[in-house]
């Protein structure tokens, strides 16, 4: 899960770690309040999407810079009335955007040096890793990609924690030394402790930055959270901003389902995650490309099963569905009668091919054929996908 810039600096402040005062509005009439908040003079507005580049965004009308300085609170004012409602397209937001509909104002920091500093978890090591940059701000891509030998990482043993000479070695390498130093490692050890007790899966601060009177500040974070620990956090879940979702997975886990949406044509219904991707995959390799993985899992109910056929049936990019299903503990049988009623429901006119195969598979064979719809059957993985992808070019 993520959160807004926003709301992972107020746990950041929670935390220790110093960032610049700031005030959020969600409306024009709450923009004179948090600017209220705020002392007069330079001011950042900063719109409140789930995805970074905002700086160096543009939106849909052409106006440019979703992160913007302004000399005064008067000014900061007008920008955020041009940025609220307006749709901001960065390069992570994909060629649609994020519509605003949140504003953040900060007091604007004097930068005297950019630094990147990130936690997150490394999956080859299975621990955190601290990564960090003295080329920090808005390019921390083109580093990675250009000069990998200025990104350092410090690999963290979760049973002792961060330990200080980890940090003296980050500090140092940053370059920071005297009083910056000091609140240089200050700052690390408040982040590395908010990281390890929200259960963060990431926490990025990129511009870290020192100012010439020797503070170090987080003037921008971006963090998101194990999605499995969320039952610990009541608090963290409250942050949840389903605007920022996709309508079609929020939908999708309300049903428990595991579903990610994708720009392909061809829907997939599948029992299991490994069955999944190799649907996925042989989709690909017949020429198709899928719209979707979808795994009902292995103990999938009708009503499961009723839910995920309506979320594939409710994406318009859909042209065809793809149901794979491999009965182990699920019953066929169960999965053709929720295919059934919630083709009843809702209607079906594209194509759409069924393998079934294991646990109950007459039965479940059965139920659709005397269904009365139009259902082609593969005779095997291949045989189905093969008949899938044609049937969608076909009526393309
Ligand atoms: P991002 O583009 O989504 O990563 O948004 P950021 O919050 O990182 O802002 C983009 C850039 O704007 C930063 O890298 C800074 O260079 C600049 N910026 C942000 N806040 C301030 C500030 O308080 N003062 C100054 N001078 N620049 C800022
Ligand atoms: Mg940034």
């Amino acid at each position: 899960m993520n959160i807004h810039e926003y709301q992972a600096k107020a746990l950041l402040e929670k935390f220790g770690v110093p960032i610049p005062k700031g005030a959020a509005a969600k409306t024009p009439e709450e923009f004179i309040n948090a600017l209220t908040e705020l002392p007069e003079g330079p001011t950042m507005v900063k719109s409140q999407i789930h995805a970074g580049g905002r700086g160096k965004g543009t939106f849909t009308d052409g106006y440019k810079g979703g992160v913007k300085f302004c000399k005064s609170k008067a000014d900061a004012k007008e920008v955020a009335a041009r940025m609220l409602g307006n749709t901001l397209v960065t390069a992570q937001t994909g060629p649609a955007g994020r519509k605003v509909q949140t504003i953040y104002f900060t007091v604007a920091s004097d930068i005297k040096k950019e630094y990147y500093l990130a936690i997150l978890l490394d999956r080859v090591a299975s621990r955190p890793v601290i990564v960090a940059s003295t080329e920090g701000g808005v390019e921390i891509e083109k580093v990675a990609h250009e000069t990998p030998e200025k990104i350092f990482k410090v690999v963290v043993d979760p049973a002792y924690g961060l330990a200080d000479f980890q940090v003296r070695e980050l500090v140092t390498r940053l370059g920071f030394a005297g009083n910056e130093a000091k609140n240089a490692s200050k700052l690390i050890r408040c982040l590395y402790a908010m990281y390890w007790e929200t259960d963060a899966a990431m926490v990025e601060v990129n511009p870290l930055i020192s100012t010439p009177s020797g503070e170090v500040l987080a003037l921008d974070a971006k963090v998101s959270f194990d999605d499995n620990s969320l039952f610990r956090h009541p608090e963290i879940v409250t942050l949840r901003d389903l605007n920022e979702e996709d309508p079609k997975e929020v939908e999708a886990s309300k049903h428990s389902l595991n579903y990610i949406a994708l720009d392909g044509n061809i829907a997939c219904l599948v029992n299991g995650a490994g069955l999944a991707m190799s649907t996925m995959d042989i989709i690909k390799h017949f020429g198709g490309s899928p719209a979707n993985f979808l795994d009902v899992g292995g103990g999938a109910t009708r009503s499961q099963v009723v839910a995920a056929f309506k979320i594939i049936l409710g994406d318009p990019n859909v042209q065809g569905i793809f149901v794979n299903i491999f009965g182990g503990i699920m019953d066929c049988n169960v999965i053709a009668t929720g295919i059934v009623e919630a083709v009843r429901e809702v209607g079906l006119k594209l194509p759409l091919v069924v393998r079934l195969e294991g646990n109950n598979v007459e039965a479940g064979k059965a139920t659709l054929a005397s269904s009365g719809l139009t259902i082609v059957s593969g005779d095997s993985m291949a045989d189905a996908a093969q008949k899938i992808v044609k049937l969608v070019a076909a009526a393309a």
